[in-house]
């Protein structure tokens, strides 16, 4: 879904990016660090919430991306092929002290490979950082699943807000940097 909107003298981007993993994983607080600067320690993040657009500059360039959130579809296993349509980018996100989250990982590439592009941008997200005395999953660990799949990677915590900015700009500038190829 990368389209210009200004044909005077802007090109102006917009990426749908979606996050997807296991319930209770982060990815809607992920999404209010990352939009509003905001942490709830509760689920009340995932309600209503369908997806936010946030502008990012990327190499002086005003980038839009529009990033859904599951609200909750997740819990019943039913995230529907509406939610992946025209993605261009993937946050797989699982929760650090949780490995039955890390062990839902292929499931989640393959529901994204069922239902997009191949070659929607993906970033492995390790969640939770903040919780090392809980820790279930190694870095390491998580680091060789994405390489295995060809996958950004990298650990977060939307508590702390370490690297959550970075996962998405990560996604975003990879996007950028492939489609500037293409149109130039
Ligand atoms: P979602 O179901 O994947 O959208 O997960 P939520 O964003 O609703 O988070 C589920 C629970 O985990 C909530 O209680 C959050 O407060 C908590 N949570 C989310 N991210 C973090 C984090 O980085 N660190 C810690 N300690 N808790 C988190
Ligand atoms: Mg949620």
């Amino acid at each position: 879904m990368a389209s210009y909107e200004d044909e005077d003298h802007t090109q102006d981007y917009l990426f749908k990016i979606v996050l997807i993993g296991d319930s209770a994983v982060g990815k809607s607080n992920l999404l209010a660090r990352f939009a509003r600067d905001e942490f709830y320690s509760n689920s009340k993040s995932t309600i209503g919430v369908e997806f936010q657009t946030q502008k990012m500059d990327i190499d002086g360039k005003e980038v839009k991306a529009q990033i859904w959130d599951t609200a909750g579809q997740e819990r019943f296993r039913a995230v529907t092929s509406a939610y992946y349509r025209g993605a261009v980018g993937a946050l797989v996100v699982y929760d650090i002290s949780r490995r039955q989250t890390f062990d839902s990982i292929g499931r989640w590439l393959n529901e994204l490979h069922t239902h997009s592009d191949m070659n929607v941008v993906t970033i492995l997200v390790g969640n939770k950082t903040d919780l090392q005395d809980a820790r279930e999953v190694g870095t390491d660990e998580g680091k060789a699943l994405a390489e295995a799949h060809s996958l950004f990677f990298m650990e977060t915590s939307a508590l702390d807000s370490s690297n959550v900015k970075a996962a998405f700009e990560t996604v975003v500038k990879e996007i950028y940097t492939i489609l500037s190829r293409k149109v130039m």
